[in-house]
């Protein structure tokens, strides 16, 4: 399967060779078509499967088939969560565009708004948004969503979780009743599924890899600590393994504050980054650990999510995140094609609860061993330091990948 054969024209072709994509990815595929055809989409695919390219490019296509006036009204909106999500889109989307007479731009809180009140005058074909700053600028009349005929809700899953409803449903009681819907979601809770039906419209389901096709292949591991113990713990780690690039998620903006000033205590560089940054630290912290300056990125479930960082050949989890679900998105992080992905947890007794959830989601148990120096303090059961019994099954998934084409496109991926 090639571009060619997806239906895309010779400008979106060429863009789609300038960025060195070679085949379309699962999600792509599968996508592409349907939104070409004009319908609905109800789309469940994780972080890194190429989503911005499947929604983009047959907007884009659809966009410029059908272009006709001067001024430019806002015919395609891109809802997502977050700011640093918001900004990759865009800057997608200029790339995926770049032979196209198509302008957009990407609007989010946290900065002035007088330059995107600017640009908005200009007109723009699409708008990439978080919700917040998007209703603000309506309400003062900055834009009109008026003539929106595409909508897409990316991340739709996180944008519920940081609890985004409400002005979900205003946006959409500003939007035409006719247009079409792509709603993107990691996860299908009862909630993704009763907005899903609010507003597609007999929308094909679109799915990319299941989840434990690559999550089987991440060597998991987890260390059982104390809570005290886990920073200096995780400082050995990092330098007995010299590692250069490990991303850290901490279940709170405070937490991951902390952990960094520790971090940064023993001379290893290391950036937070979380909801309460500032978009510039944020953007300088990413670019950071991109460029390998920075070592160490502590981040929140919230902010990590939907970044377009490189595989990494490590991820920690320095506590265990609440929702089972999100453990799979954060160890989805690390070298998924490859056998060299590690994910680490360091696991204090207050979460083996969360153990448990996790491993009744991976339907497997993960094996957890104690570090000399660092072993709990509290004596668990025997049971919970034992080897698991019922390892066979990640063995049998290793020797058994289920899609080969997703692990082309991820193999693409580790590459870069
Ligand atoms: P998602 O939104 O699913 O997390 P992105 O759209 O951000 O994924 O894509 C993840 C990365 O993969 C980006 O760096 C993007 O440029 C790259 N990518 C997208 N499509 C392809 C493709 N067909 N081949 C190779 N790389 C791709
Ligand atoms: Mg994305």
């Amino acid at each position: 399967m090639s571009f060619k054969t997806l239906g895309l024209t010779d400008n979106l072709l060429k863009a789609v060779a300038q960025k060195g994509y070679t085949k379309p990815s699962v999600i792509q595929e599968k996508a592409i078509p349907l939104i070409l055809k004009g319908k609905d989409i109800l789309a469940s695919a994780q972080t890194g499967t190429g989503k911005t390219a499947g929604f983009t490019l047959p907007i884009l296509q659809l966009l410029e088939a059908s272009k006709h006036q001067k001024y430019k009204p806002i015919r395609a909106l891109i809802l997502t969560p977050t700011r640093e999500l918001a900004a990759q889109i865009q800057e997608n989307i200029k790339e995926y565009s770049i032979f196209l007479d198509i302008k957009s731009m990407v609007i989010f809180g946290g900065v002035k708004p007088a330059k995107q009140i600017a640009t908005l005058r200009q007109g723009v074909d699409i708008l990439v948004a978080t919700p917040g700053r998007l209703l603000d600028l309506e309400n003062q009349k900055k834009l009109s969503l008026k003539r929106v005929e595409f909508l897409v809700l990316d991340e739709a899953d996180r944008m519920l979780d940081m609890g985004f409803q409400r002005d979900i449903n205003k946006i959409l009681a500003l939007l035409p009743k006719r247009r079409q819907n792509l709603l993107f979601s990691a996860t299908f809770s009862k909630e993704i599924k009763k907005l899903a039906s609010e507003f597609l419209d007999h929308p094909a389901m679109v799915e990319a890899t299941p989840e434990n096709s690559t999550v089987d292949k991440i060597i998991q591991k987890i260390y059982r600590t104390d809570k005290s113990n886990k920073a200096k713990l995780l400082i050995k780690l990092i330098l007995d393994g010299n590692w250069q690039q490990v991303l850290v998620f901490t279940r709170t903006k405070h937490g991951a504050n902390n952990l960094c000033k520790k971090i940064v205590k023993k001379g290893i560089s290391a950036a937070a980054i979380h909801g309460n940054k500032s978009q510039g630290a944020r953007t300088k912290a990413l670019a950071g650990f991109k460029d390998g300056s920075i070592r160490v990125l502590v981040a929140t479930d919230i902010a990590a999510r939907g970044l377009d960082i490189p595989l990494l050949p490590q991820v920690i989890n320095y506590e265990l995140p609440n929702i089972s679900e999100d453990y799979v998105h954060r160890i989805g992080r690390t070298g998924r094609a490859g056998a060299n992905g590690e994910a680490i947890s360091l696991v204090s007794s207050d979460e083996l609860e969360y153990v448990k959830g996790i491993e009744k989601l991976l339907g497997y148990k993960l094996v957890s061993t104690v570090i000399e120096g660092f072993e709990p303090s509290l004596i668990q059961p025997e049971n919970e330091k034992l080897k698991p019994k019922n390892s066979s099954r990640r063995n049998n998934n290793n020797t058994k990948p289920k899609n080969s084409n997703n692990r082309n496109f991820n193999r693409n991926k580790s590459r870069r």
